[in-house]
């Protein structure tokens, strides 16, 4: 025994508040970063979009058509990060899989960082893509990296995907210099902002900026924010956009929600990190980058262990453990929210210092 098998468990949330196994606990485990799974203009959208358009979308965009929900959600984002169009997905997973191997195929080259999420790895290998992983964060191993493929010559397409805030870790990227190296190598680069959005404000744009309505977004989803031309390639051959069914259109309208609700109201994201901080000076951490903070245990059992008192306490605080992260790093990785309260974070704190 290893600790290392997967269970599942019950577990009914009105966030951050969890019932598992007939107990309340207060939920440091879940995404919903602004608070807004339960907000009730987002509720509404929801609920709205099901009387009027139906429960489902019912096909696949391209046999029946475009809601017109999921083209305003599109542009959207697409201004909201900054970009010039945007395509929809049925989840993040589904959006990395097909932005990769949308774009590159056998012949090309994909870096990858060493820590990025399972999804770029699947669409890196499903593309026929060479594929590469540098160290994390490590500017020195990319750029050989970027000198090695190009060296192979060839007209091959490069890409270079890593996470804008790093989801088991919650460092960041360092976006400006890579998308330096990355135009001096005539490469791609695709980040994954599935924890940044509507938290961490990404000051630089890259040309394929990916992500998740699932996280801070409080819906399901995935989409690619990118130039026309690209998004229109994307249209035309990310399969698992044009052989799936579209995301419902209550989907849509809470991200939608959501997302106005995450601009119009910056505080949400800036409590998230508040909270983060104090968590983190409360337990003597380094200032964190993010709403993450891993507490790193190594041993998978240890980490274990140590989810298992805090659930005592009232918490929920799960332990992630390879093959999520690498071995020897088994953690808790706290994610902390608009929604927790202060004292809820001192209490934490209190808790994780007595392990
Ligand atoms: C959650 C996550 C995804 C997948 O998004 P889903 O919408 O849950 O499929 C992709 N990348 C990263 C970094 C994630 O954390």
């Amino acid at each position: 025994m290893r600790g290392l098998r997967q269970t599942t468990r019950v577990m009914a949330s009105a966030a951050p508040l969890v019932t598992r196994d007939g107990r309340t606990l207060l939920s440091f485990s879940c995404n919903d970063y602004l608070g807004l799974a339960t907000h009730p203009a987002v509720l509404a959208a929801a609920t709205e979009a099901i009387a009027r358009y139906g429960a489902g979308a019912r096909a696949s965009r391209f046999v029946t058509g475009e809601h017109p929900l999921l083209g305003a959600l599109e542009a959207r984002l697409a201004h909201a990060k900054g970009m010039a169009a945007a395509t929809l997905f049925g989840t993040g997973y589904l959006a990395n899989l097909g932005v990769i191997t949308g774009l590159m195929g056998p012949g090309d080259t994909v870096l990858l960082d060493g820590l990025a999420h399972s999804c770029l790895f699947a669409g890196a290998r499903a593309s026929g893509a060479r594929f590469r992983r540098f160290r994390h964060n490590d500017l020195e191993d990319l750029a050989d990296g970027l000198r090695a493929a190009r060296a192979r010559g060839g007209a091959g397409h490069v890409l270079v995907a890593t996470e804008t805030v790093f989801s088991m870790d919650g460092d960041r990227a360092p976006l400006a210099a890579m998308r330096a190296l990355c135009d001096a190598h005539d490469a791609w680069l695709l980040a994954d902002d599935a924890h940044g959005l509507g938290v961490v404000a990404g000051a630089v744009t890259v040309p394929l900026a990916m992500g998740t309505l699932s996280k801070a977004l409080a819906s399901q989803g995935g989409y690619v924010c990118a130039a026309e031309p690209v998004v229109r390639l994307l249209r035309n051959r990310a399969a698992s956009q044009i052989y799936s069914t579209a995301l419902p259109p209550a989907s849509a309208a809470a991200a939608l929600a959501a997302l106005e609700i995450a601009l119009a109201e910056p505080e949400r994201g800036a409590r998230a990190l508040a909270n983060a901080r104090l968590f983190a000076d409360a337990v003597g951490l380094e200032p964190p980058q993010s709403q993450i903070v891993p507490v790193m245990l190594g041993d998978a059992r240890a980490a274990m262990a140590a989810a298992e008192r805090l659930a005592e306490e009232g918490f929920l605080a799960v332990a992630i453990r390879p093959p999520t992260v690498p071995e020897g790093t088994a953690r808790l990785r706290l994610a902390f929210t608009a929604a927790h309260a202060e004292a809820d974070v001192r209490r934490l704190a209190n808790c994780v210092r007595a392990l």
